[in-house]
């Protein structure tokens, strides 16, 4: 091991085993580290990084504002926050923000305002949560009983209570899962953590019409497929059906921590003031780089610039796997795209990072057994040729070590 690493061993709790590449700068798609060894970036940050690394807009963002005001608390209104405010309703269904500083205190956020909402509009009863086998909302211990994803519940007993988990793209069960005591129903649009799989709209259009018979709030949790992900500024355009509320972060910020819970009007009594709050939550800086994140984002170039991107992605990823034949489907909408394994290589996602990082292309997996990719919107077409020429050697060692 070398010394980096030691070192980061002594001192960090070992949540996270970080591989071998140490960036230390990051222009465009393409990472450095200390030896200007550089490494073509597909996972973008986990999905955080919609512009890439080091834009020129947002280092402008962020440092005009670092020399005007850093922080006032929410206490006082802060004029970039509320500029992003504007944007947020202005492109969307909804007509309400609230601001945080990732997309698990987004999440948290919603589920308070949900519950809240039910127990003053129609009394405690109405308290239960249902969310989906699965499926991921963030590592709060709220958040990790309303995921679907029990390895990340263990050892945290007791968890909070009077939450329900359903089976994702499921619609026969629903009537049992949904009724006059949910408070609300969360689900991700595209499950991303979890493998990188799409709801159907017949799913979406059923929660639908079951959170209106039984008067409760539907939640969509986008901080991962939303700002220009899939191709819209929200997934939740793709497919017609409008959510209550939505959870945003990852590119809102576009490397800037900060989320962002949205709500529509009627919902918007489940706050009143002091309810709940935050003190970084919209803070000067976060809100200064999101807001120059949005206006480029949320542009005719950018987001057909995603689907252009993407059919190149689909098109050489199919012919790649034919030669190399290592997945069994590619999927995922826009430039969120999920490789899964064949069965004979199950449990190898992460492996395939480290030989990938060998040969100088940054990947991610979703799920032990799905690569993700997660690029910038605007990564440059030879950085895709060039990175996915790194990719095909990737495979190619993959087969030879593990086939
Ligand atoms: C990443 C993610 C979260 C958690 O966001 P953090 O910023 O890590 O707190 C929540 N929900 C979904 C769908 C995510 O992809």
């Amino acid at each position: 091991m070398n010394k980096i690493h030691q070192e980061y061993n002594k001192y960090f709790l070992n949540t996270y085993g970080p591989f071998d590449f140490v960036p230390v700068s990051g222009a465009g798609s393409r990472l450095y580290d200390e030896d200007c060894k550089e490494v073509i970036d597909f996972a973008g940050g986990i999905a955080v990084n919609g512009l890439g690394h080091s834009h020129p807009k947002l280092i402008k963002a962020l440092t005009n504002q670092a020399s005007c005001l850093w922080h006032v608390s929410n206490i006082m209104i802060n004029k970039p926050a509320l500029e992003l405010a504007r944007k947020l309703v202005s492109n969307t269904c909804f007509d309400k923000v609230f601001f945080t500083n990732s997309g698990t205190e987004a999440v948290e956020a919603g589920l308070k305002l949900a519950r809240r909402y039910a127990a003053v509009t129609y009394g405690k009863h109405k308290n239960k949560i249902v969310s989906f086998l699965n499926g991921f909302h963030g590592r709060t211990l709220f958040a990790v009983s309303v995921g679907g994803q029990s390895q990340y519940q263990e050892g945290f007993a007791p968890l909070p209570g009077g939450i329900c988990h359903g089976v994702f793209n499921d619609i026969t069960k629903l009537d049992e899962l949904i009724d006059d005591n949910t408070a609300i129903v969360i689900v991700e649009p595209i499950q991303g953590e979890g493998g990188i799989i799409s709801a159907t709209p017949e799913f979406l259009i059923k929660l639908r019409e079951l959170c209106d018979k039984f008067s409760c709030i539907l939640m969509f949790d986008e901080v991962q497929t939303g700002m220009g992900r899939t191709g819209k500024l929200f997934a939740y355009m793709n497919y017609g059906v409008e959510p209550d509320i939505l959870s945003s972060a990852k590119a809102l910020g576009s490397g800037f921590p900060i989320g962002a819970l949205l709500v529509k009007n009627k919902f918007s009594t489940g706050f009143e003031i002091g309810s709940h709050g935050s003190t970084f939550g919209g803070n000067p800086l976060a809100t200064s780089v999101a807001n120059a994140a949005f206006d480029m984002i949320n542009t005719p170039e950018i987001l057909d610039g995603v689907i252009k991107r993407r059919q190149i992605f689909i098109k050489k990823l199919t012919k790649l796997n034919q030669e190399v034949n290592v997945y069994k489907e590619i999927r995922g909408e826009g430039l969120l795209l999920g490789l899964e394994l064949h069965d004979k290589y199950n449990g190898l996602a992460r492996e395939l990072i480290k030989i990938g990082l060998k040969h100088g292309v940054l990947i991610l997996n979703a799920s032990p057994n799905v690569t993700r990719l997660a690029p910038s919107l605007i990564i440059p077409i030879e950085d895709i040729d060039e990175g996915i020429d790194r990719f095909t050697n990737t495979l190619l060692e993959f087969v030879r070590v593990h086939g």
